[in-house]
């Protein structure tokens, strides 16, 4: 308890010291305050008639334009659907943006490796490799090497991936933890872990990853059949300054977002003390908010639309899933709370990394949550 009481001491200590020099920094350095930064919806898995989709790429925008998404990543099996006239027809100012991806696909044997490459600027080729491990490595840096921001896909597809290889992967922020495809095996079985409960095994080893929410869309002409893989499953909620690739793919990478199979949430706010989320309740739901910390362990539980943990300092990593009474859920983004971490993190502050608060010194840290 006392050693709680003094790293959120010290972090509220060192960021008071701080908000001078930042303030004064303000006058010259355009700031991103949170009051200038915008929620958008989004989804980065899906497929066209370029690979295995049913629709044209102008017929799978137009789905996602008329849902009110803000943004939607086509992702091609080895392939970059090209989006420039797409986003000439269907992109707005701040409203919608088509973005260039692909879904790079390997195989080990029977195993299905595929990772996408978001926001990357030229195709990239299944690189191969000596173990699922080295495969996924291999293809992450060729992604890197583009230019794209990879992200890591269902696990389960085919049984391909391992929590203990995927906690292996350097240089790799996200993973898919819900995969709209209806055969990628999200609840795991027989014996093989769920994606949330991989997930916590990452966390819980050390290793920092952001868990996305995706619909790997390929069947635009069957609505409605749970069997196929159609469009409107899973997605993410980025908060970034602006609607445009840069500042999403900085925004994921930072785990600035939530994901989701259908709650929406009004408010996420993580500072160096704590984490408040806060539902948008709809009319005849009701909702459960956990916050997980090491080994999945639940923290807090509440039973109101909006809940505040704050951190006692030996979590390891703090995140929070909404459950919603129909079987809807949102995941928000870990962040790793220990006392050389908020440490850290002011240090950080200290030196420069931009804004007031803890989130984004926090999420940026690798600093291995404590076993
Ligand atoms: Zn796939
Ligand atoms: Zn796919």
């Amino acid at each position: 308890m006392n050693a709680t009481v003094s790293s959120g001491l010290f972090a509220s200590i060192v960021i008071t010291m701080l908000l001078g020099p930042l303030t004064a920094a303000a006058q010259d350095v355009p700031q991103r305050m949170d009051s200038t930064l915008r929620w958008y919806k989004g989804n980065t898995h899906t497929h066209t008639l370029n690979s295995d989709g049913d629709s044209t790429p102008d017929d799978v925008v137009r789905w996602y334009r008329e849902h009110r998404y803000h943004f939607l990543v086509l992702t091609d099996h080895n392939f970059l659907t090209s989006v420039e006239a797409l986003q000439a027809l269907h992109g707005a100012d701040e409203r919608f943006l088509v973005i260039r991806g692909e879904e790079v696909s390997d195989t080990f044997g029977d195993q299905s490796i595929h990772v996408n490459g978001l926001n990357v600027g030229r195709v990239v080729e299944p690189q191969g490799g000596e173990s699922v491990v080295d495969i996924v490595q291999r293809n992450v840096d060729a992604i890197r090497k583009e230019g794209g921001v990879p992200h890591i896909n269902h696990p389960n597809f085919r049984w391909s991936i391992t929590p203990a290889e995927l906690q292996q992967i350097r240089n790799n922020k996200l993973f898919e933890i819900f995969n709209g495809h209806p055969t990628v095996n999200n609840a795991g079985g027989g014996g093989v872990p769920g994606l949330e409960e991989m997930w916590d095994a990452i966390l819980s080893s050390g290793s920092l990853m952001y868990g996305i929410a995706v619909d790997d869309a390929h069947t635009f002409k069957d609505p409605g059949n749970p069997n196929v893989a159609g469009p409107g499953r899973g997605w993410i909620a980025v908060r970034a300054a602006r609607l445009d690739p840069d500042s999403l793919m900085e925004g994921l990478e930072r785990g600035e977002f939530y994901a989701s199979t259908g709650v929406e949430l009004i408010d996420v706010e993580t500072t160096a003390t704590g984490m408040r989320v806060e539902v948008r309740p709809t009319n005849y739901s009701k909702y459960r908010i956990e916050f997980i910390g090491q080994g999945g362990r639940v923290l807090q539980e509440s039973l109101e639309p909006a809940a505040a943990y704050s951190f006692r300092g030996d979590e390891g990593y703090v995140r929070a899933r909404i459950l919603e009474s129909n079987g809807r859920m949102a995941w928000v983004q870990p962040v790793v709370v220990s006392s050389g971490n908020l440490l850290e993190s002011s240090m950080m502050l200290l030196f420069g990394a931009g804004t007031i608060g803890g989130l984004v010194q926090l999420r940026r840290s690798e600093q291995s949550p404590k076993k």
